[in-house]
Order: structure tokens, then C-alpha cells, then sequence
């Protein structure tokens, strides 16, 4: 049978499936030699057994009693023993760490008895024992018992109040001993019975709440939000209390072996005398930077220096760690690779290349393009450092400034006089989408990252803070700590921190971002963070088997794609060279009568579309462009229904001619459909209006030829869109084929045809469709429409939120590729495509192609390119060289 506890001696950092990764750390560090206290760790498979059988796996308690033992010896104390007490912690540890999720309790082993030994055995100190003894109570009682905390809050407010004191530091031994008759009192109201006073049935009960824990509710949020898998569990760690709440040559603190910022090295984190466990971190008293520790404990310090240097040589990376001082002693709690910001992320790794310490492919691996995403959004200047108003969840990147405004129509008049606004909700429904899309950003004061609002605002793109759970809220105004805002007072919220500010805070451009654009500030050219990017974007691109082209419809969207690195349009859309003053052409197209008046639109038509098509052939002379034929249904560029019916009755009433009208209106008719996206368009309209895609590859070809004629080399690829079976594209391509041969006869210009697979029915019967394709490029927008049955402007704000709060998705198919379903889908048609024409060149053109995860997945099944939008390119880039790194199995991970 497997084992189900590990001394810290048997363990090491490699075990975290197992031990979770603090566990893991502990005997990490043990086997270092460093000074951890003992303990050992129960596993997180004995976790996953009492969460299926309700009870504890067999041979658990033999195991742990002999550890315990063995820990007993080895401390020359037992549990809780009345007069020279062993204490310990019971500390919860899973795989990834979940902050702040699951539980601790400290100074388990305390009773009525083995109090006062514990003052004894601390020279006489019953300050300090009686001090550790509510905490256990208190601890226990929240974590073990569900007694509220407050409860225990207020009774230790009022010992202060009645002592006339302002730190729990200040109160003596008499007063904590009356503060633990008060919690046992509030232990019974709660839980019907006293509180335990057999050590091994602390220790026991606390074991249990540890696995308990794992399926708290707010454990659950957490693991869906950030996609840890709910069957892990959680391991706990069994560890000899040593005690910084001795006096004042003791102390607890945290610390960073680098600036967890902005990748600095030097000393960084706090410290608090006198104090035990979470009080550094609650904010209870005022703690010291750990510099000034120096002054306090020359020696405590210099070791622990001298230990964090050794956490990061053996590490490669940087260690947070907290520790404890006990009368002039240093002990190690606990170490792991610590979080840090976006910034310190790309610094970090750029410095521990330049330090030799990992390579290139390495530091690859500890950044990502979510955090290069987030490098590149605009960013507050905090240079002023401004007032904080409150904090919420940064559920939408981005720095957004606008005056205050409670409701959706409010949001879209503002928006309308050109004026910016923040929409403040207390949650949002799709009802507000209206003024979601007219607003700057979204505020409101319910919900987290899969709240309506972050949910509908992350798929525009829109900055959101979300949850910000101190303000209140009223008609026209909101308070928050005291302070009122009116509708119309300026504010500024920050999506990616979640901090929201009073006024205008200046925003500034994102440095990253002025570095891809290549008009970098002198002053911050030697700005570690963008010598850092640039030496990992350098190294991606190196790497990655992928190449990342660009959505861009336009010569500057092209232009601004090529300097952010792109290699190539994925996809350029035709149909906004239908609008504008364009759109007359388009009516004379749908209304004509004869094909001579057809032929004349589609001939005014042309030249228009040759121009558009030779700046962006220009402005990515020697890389390809794959242009789509027109997609959309056509009704879409005529006026709307209501409209014109309005025009012509009143045009009637009042007797008026109005022929023309009358004739658009019936088409309009005509050609109303009740489904568009699943009408007459793409390849179906090119089939149907005869000469109209004959015009756009005709202009196409025309403008290739046209740049070859100034020496340029294009690489047009022509890309015909909805196509769900061969015989629709071999139509298209007959056609195309003979305008291709007679324009380009002459010149050395090559024109690919390929289609989009983005109908199930496509993806099927890829083998057959490749047979008329010398591409495909998948475009997975559509793909997941069609292949959920979801209509994404309909579904997105109706109810994803509600999906993704049951978990039938951690992540909306539209933002991440849904690799089971709609990715099994990619997979067929690239595999069947292949197969029968071995060079067929694959590519996506989804949204997806700028979605990290998802350029995983396109490297795995073997594309030859993404293409994303213009301001995606470098996340792409960067993914596509990790995603290569990754796959070539680097024995570093
Ligand atoms: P978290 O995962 O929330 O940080 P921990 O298990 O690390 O919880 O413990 C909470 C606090 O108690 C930390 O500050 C930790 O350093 C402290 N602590 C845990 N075990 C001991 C111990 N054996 N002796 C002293 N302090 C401890
Ligand atoms: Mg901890
Ligand atoms: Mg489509």
C-alpha cells in the first residue's frame, strides 16, 4: 500500500503531486541542511481518500502516529505533555498554491494543562503561553469548528477596550487568561460542546478540517477561476511550532530574494517583532522593512541573507519565504518560487540568463504572453502616487478614466456628446450591454473574474473592476470608506490590479509597446524590462516552429502588424470596401435589373478594390496576404427594414415620388432572412451574384501584378469563405483559375486559392475540400458558432456567466479553443488535408490565433501559422516560440 505520511527528510521538491508544493519545499530545505523544524507531511492522495470514502484511509492512523512519534523523539517532548509540551502546526499545502483558500491552525497540543508547562519550559513567560493558547482557540474554533471569526474579533476588541490599549501586545498575561475563559465561552455557544482538550484529538480533528477545507466554497471559486483541477487535493503538513511571539529578540516575517515588482535585486519584505504566524501579513501592527532587521539581530539577519542566496543559486529563480526568529534562532517556515508582476517577470528571467544562471529556453518558460498582454496595455502613471478610493477584482486589463455614470442609457448619452464615462453597477445583466459598449470601463460592487460584467467586458476587450465590495451604491452617487462619489465625478480604475482611484490619474503608454512600434523614448531605452522583452521576443522567434501573420484590413493596420512582428496578413477582410461612399455602388449591385447594370456596379467596383488591395499588397511586399472574398450577406450594406418602410409610407402619405426607395425596400425583402449567419453569404453569395466574386480576384490579381510591375513582390493567396463542401469551391476556383491565368500571363506573380474551414461539414470532408485548396485556414470563430450551435452576440451576454459559474466551461470557447470539441474538429481537417496534398499550408485566422493557450494547441496539431489581430502579434510570437520550447520536451520542466 502506498505511504500516506513523509518525513521532511523523505521528500523533495519534485514531489509536489504528492506533498503539494509546501510540503514539497519543507524537505527541500531540510535536505539543504537548513534550519526547518521537524515535521512531515500526510499526502495529498490520503486527502483525496477522505474526501470519496468520508473517512480517513485505512493505515492512516497507524502512519501517523509512528511519525509523530518519531517527531516526538526526536524534540525530546511529546504532544501537548502537561509539563513540557511538543506544539505543533497543522498547515494545509496543495500542488499550486491557492493563497489565503484553505487553512492553518498553530500551537495545537495547548490545553489547560500543558499551558503552563509551555510557560515554564519559555522561562516563567505565561504571558507568551497564554498568548499562544487563544490563539489556538481561536484558530481552532474558525477553521475546525466554523465558529465565526468575528466573534472572537470582538471579544478581543472589547479586552483592549477595556484595558484602554491599542495592540493585542499590550495586553499581559491576566488579560489574555480572561480573554481564554471569553473564547472557550464563544467556542461552546457555537459548537455545543468545550473545546477539546486532548491533544491528539486536536491534532486529529484539525487534519480533517485541512482535507475539508480543499471543497470550501470559496476554495471551489478559486479553482475554477484559475483552472486548477478540483481533484488534486490538498496535502497537510505537520511542523514543530517554534515561536516568534517569545518577546522581543523574537519575530516573524516574510521575505523576497528579489523585488517581486519590479525584479530588482536587494532586500525586500517585513518584518514584525514579537509576533506569531499570519500577524505580518494581517496588518495588525506596523511591521519593519527587513533591512531594519539588521539592527535588530545582526546575526539572524546575516544568516538569513546568506540562506536566501542559497534558495536562488539552488532555485534558479526567485524564493519567497517566511521565517521565524525564537529568542536570536532563525527557522525557516516555508519557500517557494514566488509571484511576481508581469514586469518582474520578463526582468527576472532576462537577469538570470545574463547571470548564467538558466538559458534562453528556460527563461522562455517563466513568462508568458498573458503577462506580455498585460505589459502593453496603457498604464496609469502612479509617479504622483495617488490616493487609492478601493480595491476590486481586475477582471479586464486595461487603465480607464471617465466620469461616473449609474445606468446603461446614462452611459450611452454621455458617450454620445463624446464625453467618457465609467459605468458603476452593482452587477451588471444584459440589459447593460448597450452602455458597456458606450463606457471607458466598468465598475461594480458584486462578482469576480466570471461575473456577467468581467465575462461580456474581457470579450470586448473593455477595461473592468469588479466586486469592489465597499462601496455602496445608491441612485446617483456611491460611497466607499466614507468618501461619496457623484454621477459626473471623475474616477480612474485599473483592470488589471483592481485598484480604483478618485479624479484623473494621467495615463501613459505602455513602454513595450513603444519599443514593437520602434519609436522607443531615448530615456527609456535602457529600461532593463524592455532589454528584457527584447531579448525574449529575439529568442521566441528563434524558436518557434509557428509563423504569426495578422488580421489587418487596411495598409496602416498592415504597416503596425509588420513592425509588431507579423509575417503576413492571415486574413483581410473585404467587406469594409463595400461601406462608406462605396455603399451607392453596392445598392446599384442589389437593385440592378439587367446584367449590364450589374456589370456596370461591379465595374465602378473594381478599381476601388485593386487600389485598397495594392496598398496592402505594398505594405507587405515579400510576405503573404490571404484576402477573403466577400463574407457577409449583402442585405448587410443596405439600409435597415424599419427605415426605409417608415420612408416610403411617409413619402406616400404625403404623396411624394419615392421609386427608388419603393424598389430598395423590396429587396430589402427579398432578401431578409430571419438566420443571416446561417444565410445567403459568403461562398453561397459569391454563387448566387454572378460576377461579383469574379470582380474581387480580378482586382486582386490585377493589383499583385501591378506591384510585381513596380518591382515588389506579392504573394496574394485568395481565401473563399463558408465553404462546406468541394463542389462549392470547385466552382469558385474554375472561375478564379481562368482570370488568374489571363491577368498575371506575362508576369512572374503566383496566386494560391484556399478556403476557410470553418463549417463543420468543411472540417469532415477536409480530404475532398483539399483536393480544390492549396490552403486552409481555419477560422475558428465561426468553427465554435457552428459547432456549439452558439450565437456568439447573442450567447456571450445572455449567459455564459451562468456556464462559467456551473463550470461547463472555465473559459468561454470564444477566448480559448475549445480543444475537445471544436479542436478534435481543427485536428480531422488538418490530418485529412494533409493527407491528400502532403504541402497544403495550414493556418488560423480565429480570434484564437492571439489566444496563448490556443497557439499551444495549433502548435501541437501542426500549423504552419496564426494570424491574429495587429496588437496580439508579440503575445502570438512570444506563445508560439514557448509552445516550440515545450513540446521539444526541455528536460528543465
Ligand atoms: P499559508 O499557506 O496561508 O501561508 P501557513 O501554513 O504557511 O499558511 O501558515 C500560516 C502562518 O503560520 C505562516 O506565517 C507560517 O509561517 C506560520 N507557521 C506555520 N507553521 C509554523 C510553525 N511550526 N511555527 C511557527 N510558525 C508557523
Ligand atoms: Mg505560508
Ligand atoms: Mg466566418
Amino acid at each position: 500500500m502506498a505511504k500516506l505520511v513523509y518525513d521532511f527528510a523523505e521528500g523533495n521538491r519534485d514531489m509536489k503531486d504528492l506533498l503539494g508544493g509546501k510540503g514539497a519545499n519543507l524537505a527541500e530545505m531540510t535536505n539543504l541542511g537548513l534550519p526547518v523544524p521537524g515535521g512531515f507531511t500526510i499526502t495529498t492522495e490520503a486527502c483525496q481518500r477522505y474526501l470519496a470514502d468520508g473517512r480517513h484511509a485505512d493505515g492512516l492512523a497507524a502512519e501517523l502516529g509512528e511519525h509523530l512519534e518519531a517527531l516526538e523523539a526526536t524534540m525530546g517532548r511529546k504532544l501537548g505533555d502537561p509539563a513540557d509540551p511538543l506544539l505543533v502546526s497543522v498547515r494545509s499545502g496543495a500542488k499550486f498554491s491557492m493563497p489565503g483558500m484553505m487553512e492553518t491552525v498553530l500551537n495545537v497540543g495547548l490545553n489547560d494543562e500543558s499551558v503552563d508547562g509551555l510557560s515554564r519550559q519559555a522561562g516563567g513567560n505565561d504571558r507568551f503561553a497564554w498568548d499562544s493558547y487563544r490563539r489556538l482557540i481561536q484558530m481552532f474554533g474558525k477553521t475546525v469548528c466554523d465558529v465565526p471569526g468575528e466573534e472572537f474579533e470582538h471579544a478581543l476588541h472589547h479586552a483592549k477596550v477595556a484595558k484602554g490599549v491599542k495592540d493585542d501586545v499590550q495586553l499581559d498575561a491576566d488579560d489574555l487568561r480572561a480573554l481564554v475563559t471569553a473564547y472557550k465561552k464563544v467556542f461552546l455557544k457555537h459548537t455545543g460542546h468545550d473545546f477539546p482538550q486532548e491533544p491528539r484529538e486536536q491534532l486529529d480533528l484539525a487534519i480533517e478540517a485541512v482535507f475539508r477545507s480543499w471543497n470550501a466554497d470559496r476554495a471551489i471559486l478559486y479553482r475554477r477561476q484559475e483552472r486548477i483541477p478540483a481533484d488534486l487535493g490538498t496535502a497537510v503538513n505537520v511542523v514543530a511550532m517554534v515561536f516568534g511571539n517569545l518577546g522581543p529578540d523574537s519575530g516573524t516575517g516574510v521575505a523576497f530574494t528579489r523585488d517581486p515588482a519590479t525584479g530588482e535585486r536587494g532586500v525586500y519584505g517585513d518584518y514584525l517583532q514579537n509576533a506569531q504566524g499570519e500577524d505580518v501579513v494581517a496588518g495588525i501592527r506596523n511591521t519593519l522593512a527587513l533591512a531594519e532587521l539588521a539592527d535588530l539581530d545582526e546575526k539572524s539577519y546575516a544568516e538569513l541573507l546568506d540562506i536566501m542566496t542559497r534558495l536562488e543559486g539552488h532555485y534558479h529563480d526567485l524564493c519567497d519565504i517566511e521565517f521565524t526568529i525564537e529568542r536570536g534562532k532563525l527557522w525557516m517556515l516555508q519557500t517557494r518560487v514566488g509571484k511576481r508582476t508581469a514586469a518582474a517577470a520578463f526582468t527576472i528571467a532576462a537577469q538570470l540568463v545574463d547571470e548564467g544562471v538558466i538559458d534562453l529556453d528556460e527563461a522562455l518558460t517563466r513568462v508568458s504572453g498573458a503577462q506580455l498582454a498585460q505589459l502593453m496595455f496603457p498604464r496609469f502613471d502612479l509617479a504622483g502616487d495617488p490616493a487609492v478610493l478601493t480595491r476590486g477584482v481586475g477582471a479586464s486589463p486595461g487603465a480607464a478614466v471617465g466620469e461616473v455614470v449609474f445606468s446603461a442609457a446614462d452611459a450611452v448619452a454621455a458617450a454620445a456628446t463624446g464625453r467618457s464615462v465609467i459605468l458603476v453597477r452593482r452587477e451588471t445583466n444584459p440589459d447593460d450591454l448597450s452602455g458597456m459598449i458606450a463606457a471607458q470601463g466598468i465598475l461594480t460592487s458584486r462578482g469576480g473574474k466570471t461575473s456577467h460584467a468581467a465575462v461580456v467586458a474581457r470579450g470586448m476587450g473593455k477595461t473592468c473592476v469588479c466586486g469592489a465590495d465597499a462601496l455602496e451604491i445608491g441612485r446617483d452617487r456611491f460611497t466607499v470608506g466614507g468618501r461619496t462619489v457623484r454621477e459626473g465625478d471623475v474616477i480612474s480604475i485599473d483592470g488589471t490590479t483592481g485598484r480604483v482611484y478618485p479624479g484623473e490619474v494621467p495615463v501613459r503608454p505602455s513602454e513595450v509597446v513603444q519599443y514593437f512600434e520602434g519609436h522607443l523614448d531615448p530615456a527609456l531605452a535602457n529600461e532593463p524590462l524592455v532589454a528584457a522583452v527584447h531579448q525574449l521576443m529575439t529568442h521566441a522567434d528563434a524558436a518557434a516552429a509557428l509563423t504569426v501573420r495578422t488580421n489587418a484590413d487596411t495598409g496602416p493596420d498592415a504597416a503596425r502588424a509588420r513592425r509588431f512582428g507579423a509575417q503576413g496578413i492571415g486574413l483581410c477582410r473585404t467587406e469594409h470596401m463595400f461601406l462608406g461612399d462605396r455603399r451607392e455602388l453596392v445598392e446599384r449591385l442589389i437593385l440592378a435589373h439587367t446584367a449590364a447594370e450589374r456589370d456596370d456596379a461591379l465595374g465602378a467596383l473594381q478599381p476601388l478594390q485593386r487600389a485598397d488591395f495594392l496598398e496592402i499588397f505594398r505594405e507587405m511586399n515579400g510576405l503573404p496576404v490571404t484576402v477573403r472574398l466577400i463574407d457577409p450577406p449583402l442585405h448587410e450594406f443596405l439600409p435597415s427594414l424599419e427605415d426605409l418602410a417608415v420612408q416610403v409610407a411617409v413619402a406616400k402619405a404625403r404623396g411624394e415620388q419615392a421609386d427608388r426607395d419603393e424598389r430598395m425596400l423590396a429587396a430589402v425583402r427579398r432578401m431578409h432572412e430571419s438566420n443571416p449567419m446561417l444565410g445567403l453569404r459568403g461562398v453561397r453569395l459569391g454563387l448566387v451574384i454572378p460576377g461579383l466574386f469574379a470582380m474581387q480576384v480580378r482586382a486582386i490579381a490585377e493589383a499583385a501584378v501591378a506591384l510585381a510591375a513596380e518591382g515588389g513582390r506579392p504573394r496574394p493567396e485568395i481565401m473563399v469563405p463558408l465553404v462546406g463542401a468541394v463542389q462549392e469551391l470547385e466552382t469558385v476556383r474554375a472561375e478564379a483559375e481562368k482570370i488568374i491565368a489571363e491577368v498575371v500571363a506575362g508576369s512572374d506573380v503566383q496566386v494560391l486559392v484556399g478556403t476557410m474551414i470553418e463549417v463543420p461539414r468543411a472540417a469532415l470532408t477536409a480530404g475532398q475540400i483539399a483536393e480544390a485548396a492549396e490552403f486552409f485556414s481555419f477560422g475558428t470563430n465561426d468553427l465554435t458558432q457552428m459547432g456549439w450551435g452558439f450565437s456568439r452576440d447573442d450567447v456571450e451576454g445572455a449567459f455564459f456567466w451562468r456556464y462559467l459559474e456551473l463550470g461547463i466551461f472555465g473559459i468561454s470557447p470564444f477566448e480559448s479553443i475549445d480543444r475537445e470539441g471544436v479542436g478534435r474538429l481543427v485536428r480531422i481537417a488538418a490530418a485529412e488535408g494533409r493527407a491528400t496534398r502532403p504541402d497544403l499550408k495550414l493556418g488560423v485566422c480565429g480570434e484564437h490565433g492571439g489566444d496563448p493557450e490556443s497557439v499551444h494547441f495549433f502548435h501541437e496539431v501542426g500549423l504552419d501559422y496564426v494570424s491574429c489581430s495587429p496588437f496580439r502579434v508579440p503575445v502570438a510570437r512570444l506563445e508560439a516560440g514557448r509552445a516550440a520550447i515545450e513540446s521539444t520536451g526541455s528536460d528543465h520542466r
